[in-house]
């Protein structure tokens, strides 16, 4: 396929479904190799993705280019049709309005109760007070915490923690959420109700991608999984499995 065909298709798969583009993206920090080599991969509107691999593959790498928190070293990063490499700075806070983010530690507000971490996301983006005060207990609820609201992330268990933590990444209501091994710090049970949960709100429209290391899960659920290995993407299957690293 010529330069000029390709362009045209990836226009026109830009016009329709996809929502996240990488093109040859490749990223090396000042120090070390290349954390990512050559990396191209689509997502369309409403996936949900697994991403998985070794340690020091490339997976939370690849989650910075997306929040555009890093920016390539070369290659091409579009997220819902911008172009992060040219968006400019004062444009980023509200392009990432269209990213909800998880990771595995929480990263709650300790001195504040459950309510007051989701309301603090609706605040940062000037939502009107009659507003949060209506979106805040319905997020809440979606997330199984109805009867939690007051409470502080100290009194909560990890798996409530991290439903607070999906809730506040929820509630100004993205296109793409991103959760980088959400279920990293969880027992096996409040794993599974986390990732049904993810599964609940990709039902609702929301593009959802993964990073994990739990094999029993993305075996079990039968989603799309890409495998990243040494900064490279080594498979990408619909209906994958984790694919047992061998050297
Ligand atoms: P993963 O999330 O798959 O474990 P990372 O994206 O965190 O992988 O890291 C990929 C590679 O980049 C690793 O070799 C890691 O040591 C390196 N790396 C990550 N962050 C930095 C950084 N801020 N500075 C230098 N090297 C980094
Ligand atoms: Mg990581």
């Amino acid at each position: 396929m010529s330069a000029n065909s390709r362009q045209k298709r990836r226009q026109q798969e830009t016009d329709g479904n996809e929502i996240i583009l990488l093109d040859n993206v490749s990223k090396t920090y000042s120090t070390g190799a290349p954390a990512l080599n050559g990396v191209t991969l689509s997502i369309n509107k409403g996936e949900f993705v697994f991403i998985v691999g070794d340690s020091g593959s490339g997976k939370s790498t690849l989650i910075k280019l997306l929040l555009r928190e890093l920016t390539a070293t070369s290659g091409t990063v579009r997220v819902m049709g911008a172009d992060l490499a040219r968006i400019r700075h004062g444009k980023i806070p509200r392009f990432r309005r269209n990213l909800g983010i998880v990771f595995q530690d929480f990263r709650l507000l300790k001195d504040r109760n459950v309510y007051e971490n989701v309301a603090f996301a609706q605040r940062i983006v000037e939502t009107p007070s009659r507003e949060i005060r209506k979106n805040v207990p319905s997020i809440l609820a979606t997330v199984g915490l109805a009867g939690k609201y007051k409470a502080r992330p100290k009194q909560l268990s990890g798996g409530e923690q991290q439903r607070v933590a999906l809730a506040r990444a929820l509630v100004n209501k993205p296109a793409i959420l991103l959760a980088d091994e959400p279920t990293g710090n969880l027992d096996p049970k409040n794993s599974w109700e986390i990732m049904k949960l993810l599964e609940e709100i990709n039902e609702t429209g929301t593009t959802v991608l993964v990073v994990t290391h739990n094999r029993e899960i993305v075996n079990a659920m039968q989603k799309r999984v890409i495998t990243m290995k040494k900064g490279v993407v080594v498979s990408d299957e619909e209906m994958g499995v984790y694919i047992d690293e061998e050297d």
